[in-house]
């Protein structure tokens, strides 16, 4: 291999040290120009094309140990990539060194002690197929192929967050690979600091190689689906969403949103749901979404939740351009409704989308500084989507995204929901800092313990005290991109 991997620093890996790399690795290493290498830093936002030095995908915890310690002899920054579906692109970075973690993917139940031990590159496919063999399950993202590890360290929420609170309150025991390349397991007994902190605070503290999850007793079919409606019609159907969810039992979970028909690609408005309670009181209690109005199209019926968890995948498939903001909300006001009907239904096409989340139950019922992750008081998200495939759509995108983002902004909370983030903020250290609420001080606190250089930093970064400075500039390339 006459090949050399170049750092953020400008200066060079040489072949020897890579080949030595690539000796000691059970899994792969992936150079420039070699087959894989490419689809290998290809992620879900189309937008984002970053040339990693050197990209590892272990092959378990010793290469994740090989990994990180190349990393830090070489002065190569490291990025991790779980499912890849970071919207601002940070499973990725120039320059340095991607862990992907797409080759540890396995989930493996116990139906005794009802847990799963996932591997820190399972999707959510992977974790949703293999607990609902065995009638047990747990809140996880609601698209089949989003990462289990970004969604779960960030918080995550989906169609069980009211009955099975977040996805980072099932996780028991986290095994981690810090900076200096310890292997440790972290749970409620042992760095317990780092057990808080690992609850929301996102990849800042090292790489998960598995994940313990409690798991719940879940039929594996649920009453799910949406019912579609013209989108002339998106005022009063959020008014109809807002009401109803006002008083919803923790056993469903209801979306609205401004998108897509899917029968015809025309723009829709339409109300989503997933109801996971036994199958009398989910006919009882979707009733009224299921006799409101004329739907155009209808799919609100008894199906595995397996499938419901890929009925979004479509709508958002990997490698189309995404620009993103999200913002939380206490409750849904008439003068928040407008604004959202108002801008949603001039969308520059019907791939972009404005979705509403509903939170609560379970979900609301954790004190906010039990774990790191803060928005317990948050009842819904709205998250708007730019999104398109054509280069001449992009602009008129982005600004939908921007103006309906800044005309609902005074309205919304002020801080938001990292996992949902930050693409091209200009004051990304505040947004962060806000995003963890009172729990910030503590989280530099364990930042500052277990990795004092910020090595963990292309994520959303929680400064060390004294450390080094997070990543910028990955926020900086990205509106270079915008503005080119
Ligand atoms: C289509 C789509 C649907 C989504 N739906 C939901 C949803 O329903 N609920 C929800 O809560 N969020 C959802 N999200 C947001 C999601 O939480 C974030 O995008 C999250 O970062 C995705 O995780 P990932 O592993 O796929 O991402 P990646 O881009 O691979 O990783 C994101 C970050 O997570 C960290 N990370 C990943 N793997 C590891 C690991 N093994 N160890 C340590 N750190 C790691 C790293 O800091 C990395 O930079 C969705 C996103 C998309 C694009």
């Amino acid at each position: 291999m006459g090949n050399h991997a170049t750092t953020q620093r400008g200066s060079a890996v040489g072949a020897e040290a890579l080949e030595t790399l690539r000796a000691n690795l059970g899994g792969e290493v992936l150079l420039p120009d070699e087959q894989g290498y490419d689809e290998a830093r290809a992620i879900w936002n189309g937008m984002h094309d970053k040339r990693p030095a050197v990209t590892v995908r272990p092959s378990g915890v010793a290469d994740v140990i090989t990994a990180v310690t190349f990393a830090q002899q070489h002065g190569l920054a490291l990025a991790i990539k779980g499912g890849g579906h970071n919207v601002a692109g940070q499973a990725l970075c120039d320059g340095g060194l991607v862990l992907d973690m797409s080759s540890m993917r396995s989930v493996r139940v116990d139906a005794k002690a009802r847990t799963a031990y996932v591997e820190g590159g399972a999707l959510w496919e992977d974790f949703d197929r293999e607990t609902a063999v065995f009638r047990l399950g747990s809140t996880g993202g609601i698209v089949s192929t989003t990462g289990v590890a970004g969604v779960t360290l960030g918080g995550g929420i989906g169609w069980l967050n009211t009955k099975f609170g977040a996805a980072c309150d099932n996780v028991l025991a986290y095994d981690l690979v810090l900076a200096d390349g310890r292997f440790i397991r972290v749970d409620a007994r042992e760095h317990t600091d780092l057990f808080w902190a690992l609850k929301g605070g996102g990849g800042n503290f090292g790489v998960v190689t598995g994940f313990l999850f409690q798991l719940h007793d879940l039929d594996p079919q649920v009453l799910a689906g949406a019912r579609f409606y013209p989108v002339e019609s998106s005022r009063e159907l959020l008014g109809f969403y807002r009401d109803f969810t006002r008083s919803t039992s923790r056993d469903i979970v209801v979306y609205s949103a401004i998108w897509v028909n899917p029968a015809d690609g025309s723009h829709a408005c339409a109300i989503a749901l997933c109801h996971s309670g036994e199958s009398a009181a989910a006919e009882r209690e979707t009733a009224p979404v299921r006799g409101y109005g004329e739907a155009e199209l209808d799919i609100i019926a008894p199906m595995p939740y397996t499938a419901w968890q890929q009925a979004f995948n479509p709508l958002v498939p990997p490698g189309r351009n995404y620009y993103w903001k999200s913002l939380l909300f206490t409750e849904l006001t008439d003068e928040v409704l407008d604004i959202i009907a108002e801008h949603g239904t001039k969308k520059p096409n019907p791939a972009s989308y404005a979705v509403i989340e509903q939170f609560g139950g379970a979900f609301g019922e954790v004190a906010k500084t039990d774990t790191a992750f803060w928005h317990r008081d948050i009842r819904y998200q709205l998250v708007i989507g730019g999104a398109w495939d054509d280069p001449t759509e992009q602009e008129a995108c982005i600004q939908y995204v921007r103006q309906l983002h800044d005309a609902l902004a005074a309205h919304a909370a002020p801080a938001r929901y990292l996992n949902f983030n930050l693409i091209d903020e200009t004051d990304v250290a505040d947004r962060v800092r806000a995003g963890f609420g009172a729990n910030y001080d503590r989280l530099v606190q364990v930042k500052t313990t277990y990795d004092p250089e910020n090595f963990f930093r292309i994520n959303n970064n929680i400064e060390p005290s004294g450390g080094r400075p997070g990543p910028a500039e990955l926020n900086d390339a990205h509106r270079r991109e915008e503005d080119a």
